[in-house]
């Protein structure tokens, strides 16, 4: 995990570490994802995007 500290654009807010259920092509997981204690906004980057969807082909092909 990177210490890089990812702040809310909307409150200016230091986002937090928290599980967050995530719905891609059909197949739900979820994910720890930094979440904006306040407003609930979640930050995602490109970075887990890519890996999650490898993650969900890849399991997909297993079946
Ligand atoms: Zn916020």
């Amino acid at each position: 995990m990177s210490e890089k500290k990812i702040i809310c654009d909307l409150c200016k807010i230091e986002m937090i570490l928290s599980k967050v259920d995530l719905l891609y092509q059909d197949q739900k997981m979820n994910a720890d994802l930094l979440k904006c204690p306040k407003c609930g906004q979640v930050y995602i980057s490109e970075e887990l995007v890519k890996n999650k969807m490898r993650e969900v082909e890849s399991n997909l092909e297993e079946k």
